[in-house]
């Protein structure tokens, strides 16, 4: 096992319907609003981005038969006392940090370009919607429940990038590309498809793209040999049996 530096920049998202990132803040009428930075600029929180591939990341795990802990539960994730599972290993567990450091989606610079400026410029990248919210027991408008939700504009592209030091277990013995950890993380960038909150309405649909190559230690490595060993990702349980 070794730990090594890891560079995957950047990440280009593209988001191609509405996009409804919260801040679960209430701003005058408007019930739900996108998340701003100080310029005023959409932007995805690297929270957000980490929550939502972690839970890709999942999926991945669990279809090729790894043991996955219960996440988001702190008391249903891997405790720091035992060997933490393949997707805590790569985001981290309750006690147990991680050393991987997501960046912020913010806009690319020819939007922010277009953004930046005075308030009309801003006020481009947004528009509300009113919904009426449906009581699910009876199937008609509750009483009363009328909602107003911030959207960003639909198209717009974002970059962010994720660097830092990741744990490696190797693959085949080879711990050069990455090992299972950054397979899997990988793997999980290029599952994600909906940000954002109200994805099942439509909302937030998008890609990511990743880079061709990233860094791994001291060497720059394409991401499609990285996949050549998706193959053998379901062997990490019987792997980390090994290494203990
Ligand atoms: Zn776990």
């Amino acid at each position: 096992m070794a730990r090594m530096y890891v560079q995957i920049e950047p990440l280009l998202i593209e988001v191609d319907g509405p996009l409804a990132v919260n801040t679960g803040f209430r701003r005058g009428l408007i019930h739900r609003t996108v998340e701003r930075d100080a310029e005023g600029l959409a932007y995805i929180p690297a929270s957000s981005l980490k929550g939502r591939v972690r839970r890709a990341c999942e999926q991945i795990a669990r279809q090729v038969g790894l043991y996955v802990c219960r996440a988001p539960r702190p008391n249903g994730m891997c405790s720091a006392h035992k060997q933490p599972c393949l997707v805590c290993r790569v985001f981290g567990s309750p006690g147990r940090g991680n050393g991987l450091h997501w960046q912020d989606a913010r806009l690319v610079r020819n939007y922010q370009k277009v953004f930046a400026g005075d308030e009309g410029n801003r006020q481009a990248q947004f528009y509300t919607r009113t919904q009426v919210q449906l009581s699910r027991a009876l199937g008609i408008a509750a009483h009363d429940h009328l909602f107003t939700s911030e959207f960003a504009i639909e198209n717009l592209h974002f970059e962010a990038g994720i660097t830092g030091w990741l744990d490696i277990t190797p693959i085949a013995d080879e711990d050069a590309t990455g090992g299972y950890e950054l397979l899997l993380l990988l793997a999980g960038l290029r599952l994600v498809n909906t940000l954002g909150s109200g994805g099942s309405r439509g909302s937030g649909h998008c890609v990511i793209h990743l880079p061709e190559q990233v860094t791994v230690g001291q060497r720059s490595i394409a991401v499609a040999e990285i996949f050549a060993f998706v193959s053998l990702l379901n062997e990490f349980d019987r792997e980390a049996q090994n290494g203990t």
